[in-house]
């Protein structure tokens, strides 16, 4: 019997009886694909149908994109005030706190992420909606009036246009609540499309614009797959602007789709994260920030804590800390509010992630814990254990690439310019941590490591207020904070030169 914690199967009862349908939102109706096509969700934890999605094509996609573009060039969106676009962004963020527990369980059944987890991140979403509607409200550009006497130069922010925003399945509601509402603010207008394996709870989003009185055509949903949807959204020459979350390679695809036309393109993307941890670190809380930056989301997280880089005097003694904490944390049915790490999202990443393990073990690396998927009473085999893998070296592919599961690699260091060289070694930028008491030590690596985010003696917390991106192959732009809203607009200058001084230049 493997000593873990594991929650076994809820109540059958608590499962929907019928899957959700949903429809593309097309220039404000809500419409099937025209040739019918659909496809369906399967529970990554119960395996019951949860949502019979329409799957799009290039035409629904391009009815989406004439319907942002009307929008955008006729509609009165780009020219509503702050004041007014802030308002239904509020009123939005109030809608989706109206309905939280309904989305939070949608978001559980398509993802299998814990419920818990879930209405925090969509509570967190909300939060998010009223963070831009602040910000509407504090756009500004700037005025020059020293370039001489009879000259005064203004610098104006305009909405960039259409916006095609593509995001993935690992935090559905939360990303797409990163980007939209910073578009909405700025008076874009956007066609979105979310992934085909969790469309569920964008689908609802889209139903609480509708009701917050969103004009029609501002945002539009696409449901289906890459090909072709995303293809259409990211090459089509009446999209200004293309905001991405997903994994480098989509990511590349679609920089390289959108130069056709010159789109600005916004990425965020994966991640391989370290976490060093020097021999004076508080060991404790490192050891559970550790926990939870690995296990949180299943792994199947862009910032996942998931390479540890830690002394050599003080490793073993973490190693112990951490598989007595993961031997805790509650892995099992995501329904049951108990549970902390639920379901993979789907069979093949399951083997991904196990090959990855496998791929370590043959070439060196030893299993502290785990290493295998995990029985849950009454669920099928779409989970998988909290695994610490040891004795990793820098090359082996778990310690280079993101393995997007519950799978932590320990690497050790004995000089701080080793650590900083290993933290910085992988083609990834997207976060770092650094433990320990000695503040210089903190801010050397800060200033060293080349990351979006460094998080110090912490792992993982999250504001509104504060940008998030990548350096490296982990993206390029920012969401969230004011650079947020600054990623959706456009600059423009004006000249104007005030009474008749302008000299001849023709004598
Ligand atoms: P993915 O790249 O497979 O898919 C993301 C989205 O892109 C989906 O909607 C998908 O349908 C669409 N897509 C696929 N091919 C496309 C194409 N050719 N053109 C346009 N769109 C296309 O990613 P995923 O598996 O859904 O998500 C996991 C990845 O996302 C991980 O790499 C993770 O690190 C990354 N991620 C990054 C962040 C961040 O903020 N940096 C946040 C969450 C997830």
């Amino acid at each position: 019997m493997l000593d873990l914690t594991v929650i076994p199967a809820t109540n059958a009862a608590d499962l929907p009886a019928a899957p959700l349908r949903l429809r593309h939102w097309i220039g404000g109706a809500w419409v099937d694909s025209a040739d019918g096509a659909t496809s369906e969700r399967r529970s990554p934890a119960h395996g019951v149908a949860v949502s019979v999605a329409a799957k799009g094509g290039r035409a629904e996609a391009e009815a989406a994109i004439a319907a942002a573009r009307n929008a955008f060039d006729t509609g009165a969106w780009p020219k509503t005030s702050g004041k007014e676009r802030a308002t239904l962004l509020l009123k939005v963020a109030d809608l989706i706190d109206r309905d939280r527990a309904k989305i939070a369980r949608q978001e559980v059944l398509e993802s299998g992420k814990p419920i818990a987890q879930a209405m925090a991140e969509i509570e967190g979403a909300a939060d998010i909606w009223r963070y831009a509607a602040a910000l509407a409200r504090t756009q500004s550009g700037e005025s020059h009036n020293s370039l001489g006497p009879d000259m005064l130069g203004l610098v104006l922010k305009e909405p960039i246009g259409v916006v095609s925003l593509i995001t993935p399945w690992n935090f559905p509601f939360l990303i797409i609540s990163q980007k939209l509402p910073f578009a909405l603010a700025a008076g874009c207008t956007a066609v979105v499309k979310p992934s085909e394996l969790t469309p569920g709870t964008t689908v609802m989003l889209g139903e609480l614009l509708e009701e917050a009185g969103l004009p029609q055509g501002v945002c539009n949903i696409v449901l289906g797959y890459g090909d072709p949807v995303g293809e259409v959204l990211s090459t089509d020459a009446r999209v200004d602007m293309v905001s991405f979350t997903g994994s480098t390679g989509v990511g590349k695809r679609i920089t390289a789709a959108a130069s056709a036309t010159l789109k600005k393109v916004s990425l965020e993307l994966g991640g391989k994260n370290p976490q060093v941890i020097f021999a004076d670190a508080d060991l404790d809380q490192a050891a559970d920030a550790i926990a939870f930056g690995v296990y949180f989301n299943a792994g199947e997280c862009c910032n996942s804590g998931s390479r540890i880089i830690v002394h050599e005097d003080v490793a073993a003694e973490l190693v112990d800390k951490i598989v007595a904490l993961s031997r805790k944390v509650p892995f099992g049915d995501p329904l049951d509010p108990r549970t902390q790490v639920g379901a993979i999202i789907s069979p093949e990443h399951l083997d991904k992630i196990d090959g990855y393990v496998r791929g370590a073990v043959a070439a060196g690396a030893r299993v502290a814990l785990g290493g295998a998927a995990l029985p849950v009473g009454g669920l099928g085999a779409q989970f998988y254990q909290p695994t610490i893998v040891t004795d990793v070296r820098p090359e082996m592919a778990i310690a280079r690439e993101e393995v997007f599961g519950p799978v932590l690699s320990v690497l050790t260091f004995r000089t701080a310019d080793e650590a900083i060289a290993l933290a910085n070694d992988a083609a990834y930028g997207l976060s770092a941590g650094v433990w320990s008491r000695d503040v210089s030590t903190c801010l050397d690596f800060m200033r060293r490591v080349r990351a979006g985010t460094i998080w110090t003696n912490t792992w993982m917390d999250g504001f509104a207020e504060l940008p998030f991106g990548g350096f490296k192959e982990s993206g390029q732009g920012r969401e969230l904070g004011r650079y947020g809203l600054e990623e959706f607009l456009e600059v423009k200058t004006v000249q104007m030169r005030i009474g008749q001084t302008r000299g001849a230049w023709v004598a």
